[in-house]
């Protein structure tokens, strides 16, 4: 059947236009409510544009048009030069603002063309998109692209020009956030009602434009919106704490606490067998991670499901961690997919699971966790769980928080046991930990031979500061647990020719060793002679550049200015 309404896009463009004109969000919320009311059949389209996209963001689609070739696209609608385009830009700041200055002035040619409808609109840009991502495997005709883009410009009046320019480079401006759009549909179809439904259905559909069609249809409709596979939701997130006891705080106790691994967050699809990874922000990257495919195929067993993971990348000379600054590599590049593979290999961490033959993301932590330990068969080399343990006890977590920097990773995450998968929330679900004080530069002052098994080995260290004064260093603290075999071999042999005097496992040293040290907090106390006690001490690295700690004096400063 043919539409019946149809809204012409300069309906939208004057919405944007009063859009733009407040700062108010309630403001906002009712301008962008009476349009989505009075959009009948082109819906789905208007809401799609007021999001500043013509598509849904989880569609891998993309218009690939920078600033600069916008400028060109300006300058072939309105036959005024590139060089007189980049001056208007740069005067207005606003390459919309430029593209409304210059097809000012063929207002007589636009007469004769038709109105510019949403639907037309929303098509033409699609197409272009669609054009673009055909060119990921073949170079884009950027001429064809180019004139498309030029001929729906050209067909603008002013002020339809400055918001097709916008949405063309993906810069709107108009000031509207989610949660606007949400409200929006909220007054426009339930009365201000249903807020958190809409929101629901946004977080597991990531798409607006099918959210608006259930809300015309219904709350009901709108209830039914699920999570599916192939379709990627956005991330939870987590949020900061600064102490252990902040993280039980939020996340409750006992806590699953794991290794914070400087990756890259990964949701993966498997639906009927078949993979699919994207990215954080949603971009479908599995064919350049071939090496996740096929360890997701050998170790997942589930044909439908979908795991929040995080990929971290290491050194294939000696298993290193490598930071995602390198392994980020991987993520744009679009050839030579085959060698890069080998030179950044990757392991998959997974740590949730949130579908499961079906959605799981309302069922608890723990739950989602047992059933994702269900379906995952480690490997040693590959894919495996992440380091996790469940626990209640602070110097447990401070245990697992030194092992996790010793090994190179960022810190640790906790997470709340009993909380469902909120999409794309900072909720205090899962809270990361992260040394966020300023690290000090200690001496190692003393030491206690260990137990058992590394008998031979300086396990705690004591750690002091210099004391100007008198020209003595000052025990600050003690560190104790979480350094990897290697770190304690290598810290004896540094120590063992310092050693000045015994006394049953307890040795000094020569103040000779200095470690780069990361803390929760400076505490006041009687119990070391610095007067002053690091809490949660951990040894982020050996200063072999430095023969000097940090001063008493500094360490009083510190203290001062920490509350
Ligand atoms: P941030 O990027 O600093 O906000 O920290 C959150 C990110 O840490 C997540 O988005 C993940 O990419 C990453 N991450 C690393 N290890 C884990 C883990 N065990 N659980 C959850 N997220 C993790």
């Amino acid at each position: 059947m043919n539409k019946i309404i149809y809204v012409e896009f300069s309906e939208v463009s004057d919405s944007f236009e009063e859009l733009e004109s407040t700062q108010k969000t309630l403001e906002k919320t009712r301008i962008l409510a009476e349009l989505f009311s009075g959009s009948g059949e082109d819906l789905q389209e208007v809401v799609l544009l007021s999001t500043g996209q013509p598509f849904p963001s989880w569609k891998n689609m993309d218009l690939g048009v920078s600033s600069k070739t916008l400028v060109k696209i300006i300058s072939r609608a309105s036959g005024r030069s590139e060089d007189e385009i980049t001056r208007v830009w740069k005067n207005e700041g606003d390459l919309g603002d430029a593209a409304e200055q210059m097809v000012d002035n063929k207002t007589q040619q636009r007469l004769m063309s038709k109105e510019l409808t949403v639907e037309n609109v929303v098509e033409r840009l699609q197409k272009v998109a669609k054009m673009e991502a055909k060119g990921l495997s073949q170079s884009v005709d950027q001429d064809k692209k180019q004139s498309e883009l030029a001929d729906l410009l050209s067909s603008a009046d002013p002020v339809e020009a400055r918001y097709l320019a916008r949405i063309i480079i993906n810069n709107l401006r108009l000031g509207v956030a989610e949660g606007t759009i949400r409200d929006a549909l909220s007054e426009a179809f339930f009365d201000g009602e249903n807020t958190q439904e809409i929101q629901r259905a946004y977080d597991f559909s990531n798409d607006f434009s099918e959210v608006s069609k259930a809300c015309r249809q219904g709350l009901d409709a709108v209830k039914s919106i699920e999570l599916q596979l192939n379709r990627p939701v956005n991330s939870m997130l987590a949020k900061k704490v600064n102490t252990i006891e902040e993280g039980f705080e939020e996340v409750g106790r006992p806590a699953s606490v794991d290794y914070k691994y400087d990756g890259m967050r990964a949701q993966i699809h498997v639906n009927d067998g078949d993979i699919k990874v994207f990215t954080r922000r949603l971009e479908d990257v599995t064919k350049q991670f071939p090496d996740v495919v096929s360890q997701v195929e050998e170790n997942i067993d589930s044909d439908n499901c979908i795991l929040d993971t995080e990929i971290v990348g290491y050194d294939p000379e000696d298993g290193s961690m490598i930071p995602f600054q390198k392994l980020s590599k991987r993520i744009k590049r679009k050839y030579e997919i085959q060698k890069l593979k080998e030179q950044i290999p990757v392991t998959v961490r997974p740590f949730d699971l949130i579908y499961l033959e079906t959605p799981i993301l309302e069922r608890p932590y723990s739950e989602r966790w047992d059933n994702l330990r269900d379906i995952v068969s480690e490997s040693e080399d590959d894919l495996k769980l992440v380091d996790h343990k469940k626990t209640e006890n602070p110097e447990q977590v401070q245990e697992m928080q030194q092992r996790s920097l010793s090994q190179g990773h960022e810190g640790i995450m906790m997470k709340n046991l009993d909380a469902e998968y909120k999409p794309g929330n900072r909720v205090g679900y899962m809270v990361k930990l992260k040394p966020v004080m300023e690290t000090l530069d200690l001496a190692i002052v003393g030491a206690k031979w260990s137990e058992g098994r590394r008998s031979d080995w300086l396990g705690r260290l004591f750690i002091g500061c210099y004391d100007e004064e008198n020209g003595t260093y000052q025990e600050i603290g003690k560190m104790a647990t979480g350094l990897t075999d290697e770190q304690f071999q290598e810290i004896t042999e540094k120590l063992k020719p310092l050693i000045t005097e015994e006394d049953g496992r307890k040795v000094e040293v020569r103040p000779e060793v200095i470690v780069e040290v990361e803390y929760e907090e400076i505490q006041e106390s009687p119990t070391y002679s610095s007067g002053y006690a690091l809490r949660f001490p951990r040894m982020k690295r050996f200063r072999e550049d430095k023969e000097e700690a940090d001063t008493l004096e500094r360490i009083t400063d510190l203290y001062n200015n920490q509350k």
